[in-house]
């Protein structure tokens, strides 16, 4: 199936940069009269006959994202209507009845999914914490399938993915790697030897807050094509426009990430010197009980993910958060504004053990002195 009017597309050199890649991959091949990006095209149907007959075969910004998604991930990119129906396509490659390693702290939708699929008796759940290598390891024995979400939401911790592949590997068992955290710019799970990559493009890869969009990014040929024809008969598609934006948003992925980074670093230094900051979590923070394992796994930096526990009330807690200027009172991730909240505000995040006061940052690319002296007065008004 061809999502392309322009099936030729710039090619991507050995020795490129992955934040040259991400700039590159995915445009039309540079012949004469060719755009500079791949045209959006919103139609649902086709004039036959060509291999695109219907909108749910397929659609040229799509073919467009994928490229790019791909080859900065190292694989062949399927994009899906959002993060969770991505999850879903990739929970149907578990053979039935068969069982799946999850871990405690994990994105809560994607636990929803598997819960869904456990009361249908479609597969075993089986909760493991994956921020402890040797336990994990050692679970693998009676596993089908493990699911590892690293950089890990909203606790940050890191799982060692090289290590439990490598375990997981001798024994025929299906890895998958939610690195919505990390982004293809700080980790690369294929590279380890995984199976599957999701990635929420809904996060750092559009980047701006716009869209939802959720890609798999698979290492087997086999796989991919269980991916799209998966997307095709549950018709879990994404929008042409959204492609079309979350392309142009990758194409700053990597000084927004760089800027968001550089930000996180500072406010998780400044966040543990403060005296009203009870715990900090940021693997790139030296003495982060996750340091060790980011510099192995991680070497190029963890992200503009943080989060911390203030000393107070969840109450207060959320009095602090209302009160922010810069920083928006909000759920999500990943765009270029700041956005902080509350995780246990959700019930299934506190039953999944997150302390009451943890409050999850996700680092946006505004002045970090402005952003610091936000969540300071912010702090000092409420708590005194
Ligand atoms: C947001 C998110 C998802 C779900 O993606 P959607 O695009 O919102 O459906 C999955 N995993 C992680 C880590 C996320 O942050």
């Amino acid at each position: 199936m061809s999502n392309n009017q322009y099936p030729e597309f710039v090619p991507v050199e050995p020795n490129w940069n992955q934040n040259t890649i991400a700039v590159q991959a995915g445009r039309p091949a540079r012949v004469a009269g060719a755009p500079m990006n791949t045209p959006v095209t919103l139609s649902s149907t086709y004039v036959h006959t060509t291999d695109l007959g219907y909108g749910r075969d397929g659609n040229q910004s799509w073919g467009a994202l994928e490229e790019a998604l791909g080859q900065l991930e190292g694989g062949i990119a399927t994009t899906f209507s959002s993060g969770l129906t991505a999850a879903t396509a990739i929970a149907d490659l578990i053979v039935p009845g068969g069982t799946l390693l999850v871990p405690t702290q994990a994105y809560y939708g994607v636990k929803n999914i598997f819960a869904r699929l456990e009361m249908h008796k479609r597969l075993n759940v089986r909760l493991i914490d994956l921020g402890n290598t040797v336990a994990t390891i050692a679970a693998l024995k009676s596993a089908d399938a493990i699911w590892m979400e690293s950089i890990a939401n909203p606790t940050l911790v890191v799982a060692d993915i090289p290590a439990i592949v490598n375990e997981a590997k001798k024994l025929n068992i299906l890895t998958i790697v939610d690195s919505t955290f990390a982004t293809p710019l700080r980790q690369r799970p294929l590279d380890f030897g995984a199976d599957i990559v999701l990635q929420s493009v809904t996060k750092f890869l559009g980047g701006h807050s716009d869209l939802l969009l959720g890609a798999v990014i698979c290492k087997s040929n086999a796989h991919a094509e269980f991916m799209v024809k998966h997307r095709h008969d549950f018709g879990a598609i994404p929008g042409g426009l959204d492609a079309f934006l979350a392309l142009r948003g990758l194409r700053t992925l990597a000084v927004r990430l760089d800027r968001s980074e550089t930000n996180a670093l500072e406010l998780a230094k400044r966040l543990r010197d403060h005296p009203k900051i009870k715990k900090v979590n940021f693997p790139a923070l030296p003495g982060d009980s996750q340091h060790e394992k980011a510099t192995r796994v991680l070497p190029n930096g963890c992200g503009g993910m943080l989060s911390f526990e203030i000393d107070t009330t969840p109450e207060r807690t959320d009095q602090i958060l209302q009160s922010l200027k810069v920083i928006s009172h909000a759920t999500s991730l990943g765009g270029v504004e700041s956005l902080i909240e509350r995780r246990s505000r959700y019930e299934a995040e506190r039953a999944a053990g997150v302390p009451m006061t943890l409050c999850r940052f996700s680092v946006g690319i505004e002045n970090v002195e402005d952003l610091w002296s936000d969540l300071e007065s912010a702090i000092s008004t409420v708590l005194g």
